[in-house]
């Protein structure tokens, strides 16, 4: 069983009626239903709205798996807990991070370029896979046609992937590198842009199948540890070597 955390912060939904009309337990009760349906995922949701939005020390040290949203307060989120959900990816805490969230502190804090994009509201998207073998791809159709989403362009500013699992061409004319992963320390971590707030992307089948999917790949493979730290060697291997 792997511990969830979906988060979001909610407040699109709270402020827009036609938002609200889309996901009226917002995103994250959206993104938390479809996960829910896995057996072997035991999900919880956290806002903004919540002391320490959520991600106290206890819920992350209990977290396999942080699924991020966030968009409007990006400048208002703590950089505190930024910090502390940094740390625990880099002792391993998987982490799946949605749409606007490129822009998150965590995100800018855990990859270090500053993530900008190009950017441009109502097109049309057709979404590739392009890496096929890819666990994130498994079940996942060569493409996904995603009838109305926010159109990003590159150049994405965002260190070189460890792999690129899908790749978006809008009707704007647009291509994107939609799915991506990195891994940070002992975490890891998939960026996947789908998600626009203003239209229904998560309840298309295939997309739910991919978060699940990545949900799943972005599990600590090993059993969570502290941070890394640097160690001092006392005795050198060639030393022990030599009593032998
Ligand atoms: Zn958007």
């Amino acid at each position: 069983m792997l511990n969830i955390t979906v988060w979001n912060e909610y407040r699109h939904e709270q402020t827009d009626e036609n938002i609200r009309k889309i996901y009226p337990d917002g995103i994250h009760g959206c993104i938390a239903k479809f996960l829910g349906e896995d057996r072997e995922l035991q999900v919880r949701t956290a806002t903004f709205d919540m002391p320490e939005h959520g991600l106290t020390e206890e819920v992350l040290a209990d977290t396999d798996v942080l699924v991020f949203w966030n968009h409007m307060l990006q400048d208002e989120f703590s950089d505190e807990i930024a910090e502390r959900v940094q740390r625990h990816v880099l002792a391993g805490m998987g982490l799946v991070v949605l749409h606007s969230g490129h822009y998150s502190k965590i995100m800018r804090r855990l990859l270090g370029t500053t993530m900008t994009l190009r950017w441009k509201l109502g097109s049309r998207e057709r979404l590739f896979c392009i890496c096929p073998t890819h666990p994130i791809a498994r079940g996942v159709p060569a493409w996904i046609d995603i009838p109305q989403e926010e159109t990003y362009g590159e150049f994405f500013d965002i260190p070189k992937p460890d792999d690129i699992i899908f790749t978006g061409w809008f009707a704007s004319g647009d291509v994107f590198r939609s799915g991506c992963t990195f891994l940070r320390g002992l975490g890891k971590i998939f960026y996947f842009q789908p998600g626009h707030e203003e239209y229904p992307t998560y309840y298309i089948p295939g997309i739910q199948k991919i978060i699940t999917n990545a949900v799943h790949w972005c599990a600590p493979s090993a059993r969570r540890s502290a941070p890394l730290e640097n160690t001092a060697i006392r005795q050198s291997f060639e030393e022990e070597y030599d009593k032998l």
